[in-house]
């Protein structure tokens, strides 16, 4: 259950020269990372806290460069969607997810949901919708095994997200808003979508043994979600005491080191197999 050691990672992180050449190297490099196969996935468990079941797994963009090592996405996604590199790596990461889930399942593990992060920027060509759906076709995934996270930002944001959002619900995938609470959404709003699930973002589980607002607001999403009937998961968990906190306050679902960091798709099937 324990992870080994942090994952046998070290995320490259810049400052070694001048951050402007940098930038440009790195988007330069970025730009070609996927022909030449350097980004792979890996996957995070959600997990029913009281029984331990797997009920899903996120998915979660690496970047392996041969001369910088592992970039953080915290690193590059950012890139990726100022230089508009996002709509292709993105479409890469939810074929390939949805491949993975394809191979989980003729291998026998069969893996309730997966969640792939979809960014605003994707939004913004008006063909999110069709790909979605030209790449579940091509890959025979169930549209009900497919979750697409978006933040606030996207629900808020975008002019034609209503639009977008309603297309995506009737191909018969689900919707979950991600690092809830850390944007701007009207409740308004939210209720006219046809969103499923919450994610509790991982900065207000942190501290919420010590941190009496975090607590609070973490109390306050669980109950928006009950009295709006969507399920509510908990990013971040690491410890059994958040769990356990989480439980106590009707929140079932988790996800966090407590449980699994995220994987490579071999252990994940070696671990969770029956
Ligand atoms: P996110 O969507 O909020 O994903 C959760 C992040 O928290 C992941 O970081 C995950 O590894 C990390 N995490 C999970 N459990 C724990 C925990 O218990 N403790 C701590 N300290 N961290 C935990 P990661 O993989 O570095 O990704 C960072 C962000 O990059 C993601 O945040 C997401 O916004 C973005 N991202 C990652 N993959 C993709 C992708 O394929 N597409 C898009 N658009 N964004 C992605
Ligand atoms: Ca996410
Ligand atoms: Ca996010
Ligand atoms: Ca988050």
């Amino acid at each position: 259950a324990k992870a080994r050691g942090r994952n046998g990672y070290r995320f490259y992180s810049p400052s070694m020269t001048g951050e402007g050449v940098e930038r440009l190297r790195l988007e330069a490099w970025l730009r070609r990372s996927l022909e030449k196969d350097e980004m792979f996935l890996n996957y995070q468990p959600q997990v029913e806290i009281d029984t331990g079941r797997l009920v899903g797994v996120e998915a979660l963009v690496r970047w392996n460069h041969p001369e910088l090592g592992l970039v953080s996405p915290a690193r590059f996604i950012p890139l990726a969607e100022d230089t508009g590199f996002i709509s292709q790596l993105g479409e890469w990461v939810l074929a390939e997810a949805c491949r993975q889930m394809v191979r989980w399942q003729a291998a026998g593990l069969a893996v309730p949901k997966i969640a792939v992060n979809l960014s605003v920027r994707q939004f913004e060509r008006g063909t999110i919708v069709a790909t979605v759906d030209r790449i579940l076709r091509a890959t025979g995934l169930e549209p009900r095994r497919l979750q697409l996270e978006v933040t606030e930002s996207v629900i808020m944001n975008t002019g034609d997200a209503r639009t977008y959002i309603n297309g995506l619900h009737d191909l018969g995938v689900g919707l979950a808003i991600d690092d809830f609470g850390t944007g701007y959404s009207s409740l308004a709003y939210l209720k006219q979508m046809p969103v499923q699930t919450l994610k509790i973002d991982r900065s207000f589980i942190q501290d919420i043994h010590q941190d009496a607002n975090d607590e609070a607001i973490a109390i306050a999403i669980i109950q928006l979600g009950k009295s709006m009937n969507l399920s509510v998961i908990a990013e971040g968990v690491e410890t059994d005491e958040q769990a356990a906190f989480l439980l106590r306050h009707g929140c079932n679902l988790a996800q966090g080191y407590f449980y699994s960091r995220p994987v490579m798709p071999d252990d994940l099937l070696r671990r969770w197999l029956p």
